[in-house]
Order: C-alpha cells, then sequence, then structure tokens
C-alpha cells in the first residue's frame, strides 16, 4: 500500500461561479482534514485558484491547476506562468490532459510545460493515455511514446515530482470506468514505461493514478484491484456529496469500512 492514496479533482470548466468554487473548496478540505490515508488535491479553473486556497494550513489538501505555461514569462497573451500559480499557492499542476491534447497540446508542448512547472518547485499530474484501443496492441507503444515525449525535459533531480496519471480517453466523461483487472496491467506498463525512461529505481517509485468516469461507487474497487496509488477524478470532484462520499471509501480501504462496487 502507498503511504498515503493520491486523490485529484480535476474540475475542469466549472463550476459557474466564483462563490459555488469557494463551496466545494471548503467542503474538500473540510472532508480532506477528517482523513488518514487520503490526499486530496483540487484543480479548480485559474480565475477560481485564489478563492480556492485557503489561508490555514489544510491538512491532506492541496491545490493544483490544470495547465499551466510553457514560457517562463513576457509577451505570451492569455497564459498563466509556473511561478504564478507557485505564488498564488499553487502546489501540484495537471500536463496533457487528454481535453488539451485534443485542443492542439503536442507531447513536444507538454513537455515544456512539464519542465517550466518543475523549474518553479511544483510537483506534475502528467497524463497519458489512448484514444482507442485495438486488438494489436499498438495503446502500448502509443503510450511509451507518450511517456518517453512528454516527460523527455524532466532531470533526475525533479523526476520524483512527477506522478502519473493514466486516463484512457475513451473513459473519460464516459459512463463506465475501465475495468480494474485491465488498470492493473496498465499501471504495470505504465511504471515499466517510466522505468526505461529514468531507471528501475525511478520506476519502483513513481505514483500512478488512474482517471475516467471515477465516482463514489467505483472509487475503492478501482484502487484495490487496480492496484493503483490513486485517482484522477473529473465530474465527480465537483459534485457533493459525491465526493466526499468517494473520499471515505477510499479512506476506508483496508479497514473494513471501504465501499467496493
Ligand atoms: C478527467 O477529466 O480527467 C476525468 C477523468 O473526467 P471524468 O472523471 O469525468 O471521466
Amino acid at each position: 500500500m502507498p503511504s498515503k492514496y493520491l486523490v485529484v479533482g480535476n474540475w475542469k470548466m466549472h463550476p459557474a461561479t466564483v462563490d459555488e468554487a469557494k463551496v466545494i473548496a471548503k467542503k474538500s478540505r473540510l472532508i480532506a482534514g477528517k482523513l488518514v490515508r487520503t490526499e486530496v488535491v483540487a484543480c479548480p479553473p485559474f480565475a477560481f485558484i485564489p478563492a480556492s486556497v485557503s489561508r490555514t494550513q489544510a491538512e491532506n489538501f492541496s491545490i493544483g491547476a490544470q495547465s499551466v505555461s510553457g514560457d517562463e514569462g513576457g509577451a505570451h497573451t492569455g497564459e498563466v506562468g509556473a511561478a504564478m500559480l507557485k505564488s498564488l499557492g499553487v502546489s501540484y499542476v495537471i500536463a496533457g490532459h487528454s481535453e488539451q491534447r485534443a485542443a492542439g497540446d503536442t507531447d513536444e508542448m507538454i513537455s515544456r510545460r512539464i519542465g517550466r512547472a518543475l523549474d518553479a518547485g511544483l510537483s506534475v499530474i502528467a497524463c497519458v493515455g489512448e484514444k482507442v484501443r485495438e486488438e494489436s496492441g499498438s495503446h502500448f507503444a502509443f503510450i511509451k511514446e507518450q511517456i518517453k515525449n512528454s516527460l523527455a525535459n524532466v532531470s533526475e533531480d525533479k523526476r520524483s515530482r512527477i506522478i502519473l496519471a493514466y486516463e484512457p480517453v475513451w473513459a473519460i466523461g464516459a459512463q463506465d470506468a475501465m475495468a480494474p483487472e485491465q488498470i492493473y496491467e496498465m499501471s504495470l506498463f505504465v511504471k515499466k514505461a517510466f522505468a526505461d525512461a529514468f531507471g528501475p529505481e525511478a520506476g519502483l517509485k513513481v505514483k500512478v493514478l488512474y482517471g475516467g468516469s471515477v465516482n463514489f461507487r467505483n472509487a475503492a474497487d478501482i484502487i484495490v484491484r487496480g492496484k493503483v496509488d490513486g485517482l484522477l477524478v473529473g465530474r465527480e470532484s465537483v459534485n457533493m456529496p459525491g465526493f466526499s462520499e468517494l473520499l471515505k471509501a477510499v479512506d476506508g480501504i483496508g479497514t473494513g469500512q471501504a465501499q467496493t462496487a
């Protein structure tokens, strides 16, 4: 069992107002404070980050950003830099999310974003995942390339701040998550691909999250049978009380109180 499970909430472009964002952040923070085996990272849209950061130290709770600029500063209209995020109290950034890849992000761009985030002292949730699954198993080579290319600029001293999120694109925003047995296979594969790029010790240490239609019903089962270190949660992360039930279920793993499907 990992030291603590990591549950990352990707709010996407939700909620509609800052007041709603404050409520979701506050509820997530309060629940996180009661957890024993679970760390929570809430990733609001950029506009709601200041309202979501707590002035007081929050136990088991951090704020992440959904993206970061690949540039350090200067004439880049619309961009938000890693140092700016850090100065707001952000600790994590998501990079390589499939929705950003669909909007034009290439592995090269993702690698630049990751490089800037690591330089600023942030941790990175690097997303990888195939768009489709073919009988031929071509998704293995596809994911291996994504890992190799998008982490191309990660130096040895910074690789411990990389967390991998395996998100099969076809399972994001879908009705059902991937089957836990398949998740297990992919989490092993993703660790192996990381080990091939950074050495066996790094492969053993890297945390792997699963993302794609996780909810309060399937969360604990995915962690237990999928043998992942945590979850990247989209829709359910802004749905209260669903998210609080999800966190309780994950925290209850191994105590006889986990809610599994
Ligand atoms: C995501 O946005 O990364 C995600 C996994 O979304 P959902 O949980 O809604 O499928």
